[in-house]
């Protein structure tokens, strides 16, 4: 597959009626029936695809639509409406998740869609998370979560074309619901094109039903040529006829599409043993128990937050590049959602953190090349922008004298307090058992899934997920993972007069950030493969030379105290090309054999995997800001839900990418 191009997003262009209806500018069509929009929504897509009958009947706990056109997102927020019902009328059914995944090519700004919406009061419960968490315009998915509702929207912006046949699908597919509501096919033909009814096909479980509000024939046809049973159903209101269906069998000689699977969880048992007790863990607990997983989790310390997780603040933000390549957009997206996950643990319990923005400095020519090409990549302002030396002090508050790049959503958070807080949060969700100074020495294969020995003991588990930083190297079937180690030391200040004014927090070779609890933490030392932990009085030197040559010839920089030591160490497990590992844990040695046989067929995607085990680690200097949205990818993957990266961007995050880089280019494995 090509590395991915930026595709910058355009907002729609709204037209806006006397009894301000949304027009669209780009199709020359409206969004929706304006009178009877929500009646309209639940006539043709809600009835049309049956789903009251269909969600009292479901058989499983999750159940997932998708959509062509977002647009105002009436659709989705009509059928959060009838679910939130439904889930109130009948509590006792299987099915208690909702995934919606939408396709969206020319979002609304979050200005007009918060107008278009005024106009449904009684849907208020759902559009208010939706607007708090509505995304910028950038391509790629966007995970929003009703958490109140059970609900999860993944907000794909870029052509439904391009989105729809990037996505991963399970071998039992992945959909069991379509909305079609592109605007009139007169007015939007390629929306309505047979390429997409056959990917639209491709995606669908056994039994996915489709209803649209047009009956035009050559979308019937198209729709029957794919693989659905089509038929004619009275259209709303005035309008005559709709179209319904339901799909016949998987389309066996769909193109590509349909030979991409994901490893998901083989065992039909809902229990997991996590190993781990940093953030990666954390946010893997809950994500699981939420989808009613019985989870243990275990870590070899006395305390969780032991290791890369145990400091004080850490900077949030995302690494960027001016080509927006699968790296920028799978950071950039990832970023938005660590903000939002962060806010909704904090509602549930309170911890230190401060999204006041964040500088990246101009400190010298080659730090200023680096962030100019960034700007390259055109991206919002809203993520991402530039300051002169003046508005930097100004922001900062503080005398630096240099051009910046401004992050007006970024800012620090404390990792530690916010692991706690996550692990509260997943204890009072569902169920979860801490087991403390529990060092996991090997694992084996085990009938029943993984059994997992310890000094004193062994268990079993059903599933097995690795999230133990640099440790993973020890156990025989990581050994050939290419991670590597960076030892760092962040050096703790005190606050005084002119530190305390600090409102931003400001990055160069190292960072400084804001007051908090009468400290900054002033970081970091990298010593590559460099695993010693012992305090360093010399790295608390660097991490102040760092500031004074970044921001050289300032009183306040001279005047910071190092010679302390307030101070913590970790080590940092990272790769090579930035991308953390998760997913399934691929079989180094069955890839080395596979490849003697087939190198030409040999995949990322269909090189061998172990059963029913999974890995989420390599989170290098930047896992505050990745780990949430790898969570939920790799719950949602181990539960057989949509995914929120693209193919290119999960292939990215595969254990084996490196072994089979090297395989292509007909060199030997040595890992
Ligand atoms: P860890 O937090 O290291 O957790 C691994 C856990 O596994 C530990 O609890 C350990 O006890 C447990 N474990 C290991 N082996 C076993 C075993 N055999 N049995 C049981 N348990 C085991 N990121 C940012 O986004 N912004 C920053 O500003 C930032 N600054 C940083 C500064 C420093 C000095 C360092 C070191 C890192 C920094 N990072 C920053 C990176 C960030 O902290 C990490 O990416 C993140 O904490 C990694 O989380 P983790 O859960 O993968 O690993
Ligand atoms: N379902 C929407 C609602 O509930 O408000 C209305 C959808 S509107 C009729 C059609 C939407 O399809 C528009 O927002 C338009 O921008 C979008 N669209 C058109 N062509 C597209 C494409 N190729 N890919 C993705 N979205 C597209």
């Amino acid at each position: 597959m090509s590395e991915s191009k930026n595709k910058l997003i355009k907002h729609a262009q709204i037209h806006w009626s006397d009894q301000l209806e949304p027009i669209s500018g780009q199709f020359d069509d409206i969004y929706f029936n304006t009178e009877q929009g929500l009646s309209e929504s639940l006539y043709v897509f809600i009835q049309g695809n049956d789903l009251a009958q269909r969600w009292l009947n479901c058989d499983t706990q999750h159940f997932a639509i998708a959509e062509t056109g977002f647009g105002t997102g009436l659709n989705f927020l009509s059928t959060c409406l009838q679910f939130h019902r439904f889930r109130k009328k009948h509590p006792e059914t299987k099915l208690k998740r909702l995934h919606f995944t939408s396709f969206e090519k020319y979002p609304l700004s979050k200005a007009d869609l918060q107008i278009a919406l005024q106009r449904w009061p009684q849907l208020s419960d759902y559009i208010t998370p939706l607007l708090a968490q509505y995304p910028l315009p950038l391509t790629g998915c966007h995970r929003i979560i009703l958490e109140r509702f059970d609900i999860t929207l993944d907000l794909w912006f870029g052509d439904v074309l391009e989105s729809l046949p990037s996505l991963y699908l399970y071998e039992s597919g992945l959909f069991d619901c379509w909305y079609l509501d592109g605007f009139a096919p007169s007015k939007n033909p390629e929306m309505w094109s047979e390429t997409l009814f056959q990917h639209i096909a491709a995606s669908c479980k056994n039994n996915a039903s489709i209803a649209t509000f047009t009956a035009a024939g050559f979308v019937r046809r198209g729709l029957m040529a794919a693989g659905f049973n089509m038929r004619k159903r009275k259209g709303y209101g005035k309008k005559r006829e709709m179209l319904i269906g339901q799909i016949n069998t998987h389309n066996a000689d769909q193109p590509q599409y349909g030979q991409h699977f994901r490893a998901s969880a083989q065992t039909q048992t809902k229990e997991v043993a996590i190993v781990g007790g940093g953030i990666a863990s954390a946010c893997l607990s809950l994500a699981l128990v939420k989808r009613g997983y019985k989870v243990t989790l275990y870590c070899q310390d006395a305390a969780l937050a032991q290791g890369a997780s145990a400091n004080k603040q850490g900077a949030l933000y995302p690494l960027l590049n001016g080509a927006h390549n699968s790296l920028g957009q799978f950071f950039s997206n990832a970023f938005l959602y660590a903000r939002n996950y962060v806010h909704s643990i904090n509602q549930f319990s309170p911890f230190a953190f401060d999204f006041s923005g964040l500088l990246q400095l101009y400190y010298d020519q080659t730090a200023g090349k680096k962030l100019d090409k960034i700007l390259q990549a055109q991206l919002p302002e809203e993520l991402v922008q530039k300051l002169q030396s003046e508005q930097t002090d100004q922001l900062a508050q503080c005398d630096i004298g240099q051009q910046s790049l401004y992050y007006p959503l970024g800012g620090w958070l404390s990792p530690q307090q916010m692991v706690q807080a996550i692990i509260k949060k997943a204890k009072h969700k569902g169920d979860l058992t801490i087991k403390l100074n529990a060092r996991l020495e090997s694992f084996s294969e085990h009938k029943n899934g993984w059994q997992l020995h310890f000094p004193k003991q062994s268990v079993i588990h059903s599933l097995l997920v690795l999230t133990t930083a640099m440790n993973t190297l020890k156990f025989a079937p990581c050994a050939a993972v290419p991670l590597s180690a960076a030892r760092g030391q962040v050096t703790y200040i005190p606050t005084n007069n002119t530190l305390q004014k600090l409102q931003v927090t400001l990055c160069h070779e190292g960072y400084l950030t804001p007051e908090h609890n009468n400290k900054h933490c002033m970081g970091a030392t990298f010593k590559r493969h460099n695993i010693d932990s012992d305090f360093s009085l010399q790295e608390q030197c660097e991490n102040k030379a760092k500031l004074a040559k970044c921001i050289p010839d300032k009183p306040w920089v001279a005047e910071i105290d190092c010679a302390h030591q307030d101070a913590n160490i970790a080590i940092r497990c990272t790769t090579r090309d930035h991308f953390p590992y998760a997913g399934a844990l691929a079989d180094y040695e069955q890839t080395k054999t596979h490849y003697q046989h087939a190198v030409k067929a040999l995949n990322k995607d269909n090189a061998p995997f172990y059963k029913d085990l999974f890995l989420l680690t390599g989170l290098g200097s930047r896992g505050l800001c990745t780990a949430p949205l790898l969570a939920e990818m790799l719950a949602s993957q181990i539960n057989k839900e949509p995914l929120p990266f693209s193919r290119e961007i999960l292939n990215a995050l595969q254990t084996n990418r490196q072994w089979v880089n090297y395989l292509k280019k007909g060199k030997k494995l040595k890992f």
